[in-house]
């Protein structure tokens, strides 16, 4: 009981990573809870919030990792990579180091994870258009290079937050099922 009935055919754990404050915890609260917060404090201790959802009639529940605070580099543990068959990777397209700081969190995630991992990269903040510090086509060209999905993102607009998650669920679930 307590269960409303419903049958979870796929648990798919995803992590959110990259810099500190390029909206890691808004975008998961707004595809969790569809909410947002302007002063969101830093997130203490690992947490992780779950949303089912239904792809080709199945029931899955997507379980998304936020880090808790460990955004500098090499100090999130491989207990949060652990079983992980998504991880989006996000930097705030206003500043320029939180996309060069890319390559590292891929080269750090690509050493902890499973091989088969289903990658995207998030240029989150696309509501803050005349601030831009990442041409669209840096991007989209280090996405293809990598191999990632790739999609810009606003959690304050809520602008392609639940498309962006979707994409990748529904990606790891063509590989999973
Ligand atoms: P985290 O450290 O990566 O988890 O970042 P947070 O989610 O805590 O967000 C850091 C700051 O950026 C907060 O002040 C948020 O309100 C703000 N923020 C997050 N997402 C957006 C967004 O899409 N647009 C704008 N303008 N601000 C955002
Ligand atoms: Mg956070």
């Amino acid at each position: 009981y307590g269960d409303y009935n419903q049958k979870i055919d796929y648990v798919f754990k995803v992590v959110l990573i990259g810099d500190s404050a390029v909206g890691k915890s808004q975008l998961l609260a707004r595809f969790a809870r569809n909410e947002f917060s302007v002063d969101s404090k830093a997130t203490i201790g690992v947490e992780f919030q779950t949303k089912t959802i239904v792809i080709d009639s199945k029931t899955v529940k997507a379980q998304i990792w936020d880090t808790a605070g460990q955004e500098r580099y090499r100090a999130v543990t491989s207990a949060y990579y652990r079983g992980a068959v998504g991880a989006m990777l996000v930097y705030d397209m206003t500043k320029r180091q939180s996309f060069d700081h890319m390559a590292r969190w891929l080269e750090e995630l690509r050493g902890h994870a499973d091989k088969n991992i289903v990658i995207m990269l998030i240029g989150n903040k696309c509501d803050l258009g005349s601030l831009r510090a990442v041409p669209v086509e840096d991007a989209q060209e280090f996405a293809q290079r990598e191999n990632l999905y790739f999609m810009e993102t606003s959690a304050l607009e809520a602008i392609n937050v639940e498309s962006a998650f979707l994409t990748i669920l529904t990606n790891i679930y063509k590989i999973m099922s």
